[in-house]
C-alpha cells in the first residue's frame, strides 16, 4: 500500500521513498550546539519556539557575533526584534557572518540606514485594507493577516512595520471580522492566508479558520503562506497534517532563498504536506548577498522540484525601510530568469515580478525575445541569441512597423 504522512515518522522513512543520489542533496541538519538536548524537545516546535534566540548572549552560542552585529543589534532590535529558532540557527557559519543563513536572521548594520525613497508600507497593504487583516487588491483573491507572529524575523521582511509587534496581533474579533467581510463578499474565490506566519497559530486556531472558509460556498481556494517549512519544519505535525488534508484544496506556499536551507528535515516535512495533498510553490526574494547569482538560484529550484515544490515567485526586493543593503538592480534578476530559461527545465523558472509600490501589485518582468516586427514578419530570440522568423496571418498583423 502507497505510504500516507503518518507513514512518515522520522527522516530515514524518506529512504523507503526517494532513491540514494537524492537524499545525498539535502544534508541532515542535526542539532549542533544544542546536541544534548533530546529528540523530543528538538522535534517539539513549541520547544524550538520557546528556545528561540533573541538576545546576544543566545546568538553567542550559536554564532562568533561580530562587532557590526552587536552593533546592529543593539540599535536595531526595539524597532524589529530578533528571532531565530535553534533549527534555523544550526544552519548558520559559526565564523563566516556573510553566511546567506546568517545575513537573513541576524541584524545587519546595513538595517539602520533609511532611504529617502523607503516607505513604511511600500504595497499600499494598509490603504487596500477593507477591514483590519484583510488586503483586497485583485478582484477575485484577498489576503488575510492571521497573526504578527513568525518563528524567525527574516532582516528582509517586506511587513517589518507590523511582524514582531505584538500591537498588531490579529485578536479574535480581527479574525472573525475578517472571515464576516470574505463570507459576504462572494466575488472572493481565493484565500490566502499571511501574516506574520499563519503557522504560529494553534492548530486548533487555524482549523478554526479554514474550516470557516471552507463553509463559505464561494470559496474555491485556500492557500497558506508559511515559511515554516525554511525556519521550523518541526511545525508541520501530525495534527496540522490532518487539518490539511480535511479541507483540500490547500495550497501551501513557501519561502526558500538558499541552498542552505534546503536539509533533510526540510525534504521530510515537504513529503509530508505533499503527502496530505497539497501542492506546493516558493516565493524567492532575491537578495543581494545572498542569492543574486543565476548558480545559487538553479539549484535553489532544482532542489525545490526535488521537493516537489514548484518555483512560482522571485521577487525585487521591496522598498521596506532599513533592507536597501539587500536589494540588487532589477536588471539582475532579469538576467537570471534568461540564464534560466531554455538553460534548465521549465518547471524550474519563476516568475521575476516587482511588487509596485504604491500598491500596483505585481509586474512581471522579463528579457525580450522579440527582437522586431515589421507587418506580418516577427523576428525572434531563442535561449541561445539564435534569431529565427515567425510569419504571423496576414490578416492579424499590426499594419505599422512598431519595432
Ligand atoms: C501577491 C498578492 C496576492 C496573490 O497574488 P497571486 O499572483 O495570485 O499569487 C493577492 N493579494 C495581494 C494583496 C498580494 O500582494
Ligand atoms: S516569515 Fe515572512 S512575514 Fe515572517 S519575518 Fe519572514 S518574511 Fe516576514
Amino acid at each position: 500500500m502507497a505510504l500516507t504522512y503518518k507513514d512518515l515518522k522520522k527522516l530515514e522513512d524518506l529512504e523507503q521513498l526517494y532513491p540514494k543520489h537524492i537524499l545525498d542533496k539535502f544534508p541532515i541538519a542535526g542539532k549542533g550546539v544544542w546536541k544534548d538536548v533530546s529528540d523530543e524537545d528538538w522535534n517539539n516546535w513549541i520547544w524550538q519556539q520557546k528556545k528561540r534566540i533573541t538576545n546576544l548572549e543566545g546568538l553567542g552560542k550559536a554564532v562568533k557575533v561580530t562587532k557590526d552585529e552587536s552593533d546592529a543589534f543593539e540599535k536595531s532590535h526595539e524597532l524589529f526584534h530578533m528571532g531565530i529558532t535553534p533549527y534555523y540557527a544550526v544552519l548558520m557559519d559559526h565564523d563566516d557572518p556573510n553566511c546567506p543563513v546568517r545575513l537573513q536572521s541576524v541584524p545587519n548594520p546595513g538595517e539602520l540606514s533609511i532611504l529617502e525613497t523607503d516607505m513604511e508600507d511600500p504595497l499600499a497593504e494598509e490603504r487596500d485594507m477593507p477591514v483590519p487583516g484583510i488586503t483586497h487588491r485583485y478582484p477575485d483573491r484577498v489576503l488575510f493577516y492571521t497573526t504578527h507572529n513568525c518563528p524567525v524575523y527574516c532582516r528582509h521582511c517586506t511587513r517589518k512595520r507590523k511582524v514582531s509587534d505584538p500591537s498588531t496581533s490579529a485578536a479574535n474579533a480581527q479574525i472573525e471580522g475578517g472571515l464576516a467581510y470574505i463570507k459576504s463578499n462572494t466575488k472572493i474565490r481565493d484565500v490566502i492566508l499571511s501574516g506574520g506566519d499563519p503557522l504560529s497559530l494553534s492548530n486548533n486556531k487555524l482549523e478554526h479558520i479554514i474550516k470557516s472558509l471552507r463553509e463559505m460556498p464561494h470559496i474555491e481556494m485556500i492557500r497558506l503562506g508559511t515559511r515554516n517549512l525554511v525556519t521550523l519544519p518541526q511545525r508541520v505535525d501530525d495534527a496540522l497534517l490532518d487539518i490539511i488534508a480535511k479541507y483540500q484544496p490547500v495550497h501551501v506556499n513557501t519561502h526558500f532563498n538558499h541552498p542552505k536551507e534546503m536539509t533533510r528535515e526540510a525534504l521530510f516535512t515537504a513529503t509530508r504536506i505533499a503527502l496530505a495533498g497539497s501542492t506546493m510553490g516558493n516565493q524567492m526574494v532575491l537578495l543581494r548577498g545572498v542569492n543574486d547569482n543565476l548558480e545559487i538560484v538553479k539549484e535553489v529550484c532544482h532542489k525545490l522540484l526535488l521537493m516537489r515544490i514548484r518555483p512560482y515567485y522571485i521577487y525585487q526586493c521591496d522598498l521596506s525601510q532599513g533592507i536597501s543593503h539587500f536589494r540588487t538592480s532589477i536588471e539582475k534578476g532579469i538576467e537570471i530568469i534568461q540564464g534560466l530559461r531554455g538553460w534548465t527545465s521549465g518547471l524550474a523558472i519563476p516568475h521575476f515580478v516587482v511588487d509596485a509600490p504604491g500598491g500596483g501589485g505585481k509586474i512581471p518582468v522579463g528579457p525580450d525575445y522579440i527582437v522586431s516586427r515589421d507587418g506580418n514578419k516577427v523576428i525572434l530570440r531563442n535561449y541561445e541569441g539564435k534569431e529565427f522568423t515567425y510569419y504571423e496571418p496576414e490578416e492579424l498583423a499590426p499594419k505599422k512597423m512598431t519595432k
